[in-house]
């Protein structure tokens, strides 16, 4: 099953995204991620990359268009993948298309996740990492059960990112509302695109993602 999460930053992709993987063995891709791992080996791309990133723009499509091919590409998505953060424009939605057809591969789902942006905002601004082991975290919303040590793996240190501050925000919003959100009437047209509310608390979220994964 290969599915793509649709939404805005903050919309909690990453952390639906990490159920999903453990639920229906399926491997996160995220290109945040992977861009952020490219930023800090010092890559061609991730020098590319990062002040772009930090200014809150959109990566140019052919690089993130080769690296999700390439990635896909790879044994462990066999079994299926979640696109996080891909595709976020409308040529990198007909590249799927296209790579798709290529690779022999179909779409089950486009999930939409709703969310305003005030409290994106909120979402975003709250959001930390575990150091360790990647594992999401918000101030506010999802605290780890201990104080200051990672549910999953134990850690004491968590980081933050560079590019979520509530500057950087308001262009990545922008971003998401002039380049990514036109995609959604393509996938609605295919028949594939299911919205869910993104703002319930987080388990709720989960069952209506489960919900609709099921109904397709
Ligand atoms: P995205 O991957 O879409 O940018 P994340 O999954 O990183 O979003 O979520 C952003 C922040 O909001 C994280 O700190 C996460 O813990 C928190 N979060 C995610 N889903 C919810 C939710 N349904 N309600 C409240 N907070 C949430
Ligand atoms: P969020 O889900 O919080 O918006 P991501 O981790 O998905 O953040 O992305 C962080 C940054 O990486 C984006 O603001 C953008 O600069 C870049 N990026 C990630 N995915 C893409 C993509 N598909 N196309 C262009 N830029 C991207
Ligand atoms: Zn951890």
């Amino acid at each position: 099953m290969n599915v793509i999460l649709l939404g805005p930053p903050g919309a909690g992709k990453g952390t639906q995204a990490k159920r999903l993987e453990e639920k229906h063995r399926l491997i996160q891709l995220s290109t945040g991620d992977m861009l952020r791992a490219a930023v800090a080996s010092g890559s061609d791309l991730g020098k590319k990359a990062k002040e772009i990133m930090d200014a809150g723009n959109l990566v140019p499509d052919d690089l993130m268009i080769a690296m999700i091919s390439d990635r896909i590409d790879q044994p462990d998505c066999a079994n299926g993948f979640i696109l996080d953060g891909f595709p976020r424009t409308t040529p990198q939605a007909e590249a799927l298309d296209r790579m798709l057809e290529e690779k022999g591969l179909k779409l089950h789902s486009v999930i939409e996740m709703k969310v305003q942006d005030e409290i994106l905002v909120d979402r975003i601004t709250g959001r930390y990492t575990c150091a360790s082991c990647g594992a999401g975290y918000h101030e506010r919303f999802q605290q780890p059960k201990v104080e200051g040590v990672c549910d999953v793996c134990g850690g004491t240190e968590f980081k933050r990112r560079s590019d979520d501050n509530a500057e950087t925000v308001r262009s990545r919003l922008a971003a998401y509302h002039a380049q990514t959100a036109p995609i959604l009437p393509y996938y609605a047209e295919k028949g594939v695109l299911k919205a869910i509310d993104g703002m319930t608390e987080i388990d709720r979220v989960t069952e209506q993602i489960e919900d609709a994964l099921g109904a397709a």
